[in-house]
């Protein structure tokens, strides 16, 4: 275990990132031509590289930070046979093929990763558990029997059950058998482990900041290196810069704690409420004791108060257990797409070949694993099951899913409120030391963070991915802005794309 962990794309610590594996890695030798460059090092990416490198291909990674430094190394991780968008959504926004095949990504998903630990002999604290789903009124129970039916018609076990090991009091209740949890970045360490071991290239702390393409030929630019390959993957969670995404991914943080009980049994189970947001816990061993980890509270990022949002987790996990201490809290981001489903595939107007993957909501243990095998079916012989389905360049409607109209209604106010005005005002003496604030001085609107020794880190607080003003997330010490989730330390540096560019500091900006 690491004393100081390597960062994530936050100020807070989850427990995975302390078993970051921070060897690091061969200098990287520069191959003239790759068969492909795998653009993110969380789990999409690296499961999409080790499959090429496998089957024969050469290729790179280029990170931009160190691996599992994105939402793999903040996530929850659990891994289901069910998803956030129900298959009774999916049937209905896709067919019942659809729903059939989204159900059969989610299990070769989960698949690929019990075959990955089992193969390559993965020490990730992989352990299979029954997740229980329950309602605790009248609509809820509606919703519980649509997953129920929908479920069982597209081939996923599931009961009825009384038996729930929460002590929240509930009215119904499903069992899914055969779901499993694990930490993930003990297992991406592993996948890493097999990729460089094959021959894979891997380059940390290079930020892709555009690809040129040529016939057959991509070159991507990095600060001052220049990789040329065949064929590019985007596995950032997002393609970076402006892209059709942004009008069809909403970007969502989600929160999560892990407490030590004073007594009580700690559930051997994976359980989840109906609530909107919801709340989930499992148990997870980390360092030789066991901790609740509690979590959901779900938000459209940049538009609720993260210290908020914590204090609520904590609040309802008090409700119900007998609380000793609070070991980890964290929070990470995740995008909910359009119409259901993720987009993985060919990546719309650009040249044949770069691929890109996005859209996973809280499920991307599944669909980032199934995604890395589709990106690189794609790579070796153009062709998978789930083109038609997954593919990026599709066009549904998006009116059945109101989540996504209302929380993203408010992307196109911000491009035009936020040209023209900062709501709140103060001046720079009244920002308590740690604190971040929007602030107007002498007509100028910046972005001030004030540290601990009373030094004012200023910056101008236009996202440089497409103009929409960040806001201050208290919790990870970051600007997060509402419109597409792009994010930067109190330095201005970026995070969490689609921004490639930092922001400018106050000074930059003058000069
Ligand atoms: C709190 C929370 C809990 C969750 N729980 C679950 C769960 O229980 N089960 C589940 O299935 N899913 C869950 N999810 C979703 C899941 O964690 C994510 O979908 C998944 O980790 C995404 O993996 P990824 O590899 O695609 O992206 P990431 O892990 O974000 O990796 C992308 C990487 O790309 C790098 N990058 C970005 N831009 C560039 C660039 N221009 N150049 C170079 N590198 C770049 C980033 O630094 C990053 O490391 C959860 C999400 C959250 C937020």
């Amino acid at each position: 275990m690491n004393i100081n962990p390597p960062s994530r794309d936050g100020a807070l610590n989850s427990p995975w990132q302390y078993n970051f594996d921070n060897t690091p890695p061969k200098p990287a030798e520069m191959q003239s031509i790759l068969d492909c460059l795998v653009v993110g090092g969380g789990i999409t990416g690296l499961t999409a590289a080790l499959l090429l490198q496998q089957a024969g291909k050469q290729t790179a990674i280029a990170e931009a930070h160190t691996i599992g430094f994105g939402t793999t190394g903040g996530t929850s991780a659990h891994i289901n046979t069910f998803a956030d968008t129900t298959y009774a959504e999916a049937e209905s926004a896709f067919g019942e093929e659809g729903a059939r095949l989204f159900a059969r990504a989610i299990r070769e998903g989960a698949e690929l990763i019990s075959n990955n630990v089992s193969t390559l002999n993965i020490d990730c604290d992989y352990e299979s558990k029954t997740g229980y789903l329950y309602a605790e009124d009248e609509e809820q129970i509606k919703q519980l029997e649509e997953i129920y039916t929908a479920a069982l018609k597209v081939g996923v076990p599931v009961n009825y059950t009384a038996n729930v090991p929460t002590p929240v009091p509930f009215e119904k209740a499903l069992a899914f058998e055969g779901q499993a949890q694990f930490d993930p970045i003990k297992y991406i360490n592993g996948l890493k482990k097999a990729y460089i071991k094959a021959g894979g290239i891997l380059f940390e702390h290079t930020l892709i900041e555009k690809v040129d393409s040529k016939i057959g030929m991509h070159e991507a630019h990095a600060n001052k290196l220049l990789i040329t390959a065949k064929a590019i993957i985007y596995a950032t969670h997002m393609p970076p810069n402006i892209s059709v995404f942004n009008f069809e991914c909403a970007p969502y943080r989600s929160y999560v704690i892990a407490v030590k009980l004073k007594g009580g049994k700690y559930p051997d189970a994976l359980i989840y409420d109906s609530q909107e947001p919801y709340h989930y816990v499992r148990t997870h061993r980390i360092d030789g004791e066991d901790l609740l980890l509690v979590g959901g509270l779900d938000h459209k990022t940049g538009h609720e108060d993260p210290e908020k949002a914590f204090a609520e987790l904590e609040k309802y996990t008090k409700d119900y257990y007998a609380v000793s201490s609070v070991k980890y809290r964290w929070s990470s981001q995740y995008y909910i797409p359009a119409d259901g489903l993720p987009y993985i595939g060919q990546m719309p107007l650009t040249a044949d070949g770069i691929y890109c993957a996005t859209g996973y909501n809280g499920n991307g243990m599944m669909l980032g694993s199934i995604a890395g095998r589709i990106l690189a079916d794609l790579v070796i012989a153009n062709d998978t099951p789930y083109r038609q389905l997954f593919n990026p360049a599709r066009i549904k409607p998006i009116d059945s899913f109101s989540e996504f109209v209302k929380e993203n209604a408010d992307v196109a106010y911000h491009f035009i409120a936020d040209r023209f005005n900062v709501k709140k005002t103060d001046s720079l003496k009244r920002l308590a030391p740690g604190a971040g604030k929007l602030l107007e001085v002498d007509g100028k609107k910046i972005a001030a963070y004030k540290d601990e020794q009373g030094n004012i880190h200023a910056l101008n607080p236009v996202c440089t991915h497409s103009g929409c003003i960040v806001a201050w997330n208290a919790e990870e010490r970051s600007w997060d802005c509402p419109c597409h989730g792009a994010r930067y330390d109190i330095e201005g540096n970026v995070l969490t794309g689609p921004a490639t560019r930092n922001l400018k500091t106050i000074t930059d900006d003058e000069s």
